[in-house]
């Protein structure tokens, strides 16, 4: 073995181009493997480049193999050319063992690979999926169109709808305004005679008459509290949102508190604030009916075994104010926590006065201010929390 590779490039043979006798053989051999080989060199830079440029060939390695067993090949040729004339039979040996060594292994390889190769979809087919997938892009495009068409038809049915609804809206809200305003002038009517029968007359008439006439009073009296909120709650839905308008919350507070102050007191009521009051983005007459009218609930709902005790706070927020009036008053069971929100829903019974339209009052106010509010109660008996937000002015 050592002997061998020693001599590896030993030329201890005759050449077979001084054999050969037949210089137009000899030339065939020469040019045809020296083309063959040049040929051989080529074809893997061309696959290299091949695989460069087309990044998402499948099986890769498969190319660099053939590659390198193409090249091996084209080396048997080139030397074929040299060992014409200089024997060196042995390396030329090496170099085809060489080859036979990548060649095997290559064709096994290729031919394990065939039946991969087969299922990969042919240029043909490929067309064919393209042009069928053009088609359902087409096909959708037009379905997207009708979409669209659709889309267009239903948002503007939806805009007649609600500018129909709108005006509707626009025309119960004047009804309703004219109706109350109207009424109230017979109404007065009725209190300012029944109050000069009582004056007047209040000797003369027998137990029922009294009756009759104080009831006759106290429906009046409930009718003109039921109108002035109707009134309030219908101007406020046509009433154009101011800009952003700055209250202070502590001054509105303050005037609500003046406003009900003969109502704390035949109560007993104890009325606290638990924090300072902001400013915040509101009108003050808003403001001051918001906490009026809650302030007013936690007095009427009071507990008859407790005195009414009420705390107000306010908590900032990101970008905005939550504020909570708490009472311990009756309370009010959950199913009913969103209802009472509605105009002209009463949880209480009748005998103290209301008209239903203050808390739905309160959540117009407050969502025309960009807010919102809710209300908290463990049930009967525990007493009520009313939330509200307003928007921060800082
Ligand atoms: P009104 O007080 O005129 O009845 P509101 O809209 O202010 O109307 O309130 C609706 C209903 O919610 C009331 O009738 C009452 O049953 C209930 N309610 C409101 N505030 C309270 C409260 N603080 N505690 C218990 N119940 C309340």
């Amino acid at each position: 073995m050592m002997n061998f590779l020693r001599s590896l490039f030993s030329t201890d043979f005759m050449a077979h181009g001084y054999c050969l006798r037949l210089p137009g053989v000899i030339r065939l051999h020469e040019i045809s493997d020296l083309i063959i080989g040049l040929s051989y060199f080529l074809i893997p830079i061309a696959l290299i480049y091949l695989v460069r440029i087309r990044r998402d060939l499948a099986w890769p390695w498969m190319f660099g193999l053939f590659g390198l067993f193409i090249l091996s090949c084209g080396s048997t040729h080139l030397l074929a050319v040299y060992v014409l004339w200089h024997p060196i039979y042995r390396f030329e040996g090496v170099v085809k063992a060489l080859t036979a060594a990548l060649s095997f292994p290559t064709a096994l390889l290729l031919i394990r690979l065939v039946p991969r190769v087969r299922l990969l979809p042919s240029p043909e087919l490929l067309r064919q999926q393209n042009a069928l997938l053009a088609t359902e892009v087409a096909e959708r495009k037009v379905a997207e169109a009708e979409v669209r068409r659709l889309n267009e038809e239903l948002e503007r049915r939806v805009a007649d709808r609600t500018r129909e609804l709108q005006q509707a809206n626009e025309d119960l809200r004047q009804f309703t305004w004219a109706a109350s305003h109207d009424l109230q002038e017979p109404l007065r009517m009725v209190t300012i005679f029944s109050e000069m029968t009582e004056q007047t007359e209040w000797e003369r008439l027998t137990e029922d008459g009294k009756f009759y006439l104080r009831t006759a009073a106290d429906g009046a009296r409930k009718m003109q509290g039921l109108l002035t909120d109707l009134l309030s709650y219908t101007q406020l839905a046509s009433a154009a949102p101011e800009g952003n308008p700055k209250c202070s919350a502590q001054q509105a507070f303050d005037e609500a508190l003046t406003n009900l102050g003969l109502a704390a007191a035949e109560c007993s009521a104890e009325i606290y604030r638990a924090t300072p009051l902001p400013e915040v983005t509101i009108t003050h007459s808003q403001l001051v009916q918001v906490f009026q009218n809650l302030l007013s609930n936690a007095l009427k709902y009071r507990r008859p075994d407790a005195i009414p005790l009420v705390g107000i706070r306010a908590e900032r927020h990101p970008g905005q104010w939550l504020f909570s009036v708490s009472d311990n008053g009756i309370g009010i069971d959950p199913p009913h926590h969103k209802r009472i929100f509605e105009a002209f829903k009463r949880l209480s019974n009748n005998d103290i006065p209301g008209s239903g339209l203050g808390l739905a009052l309160c959540q117009r106010l407050i969502e025309r201010n960009g807010g919102r509010i809710w209300v908290d109660s463990e049930g009967a008996g525990r007493g009520s929390t009313f939330f509200f937000t307003l928007t921060a002015t800082d």
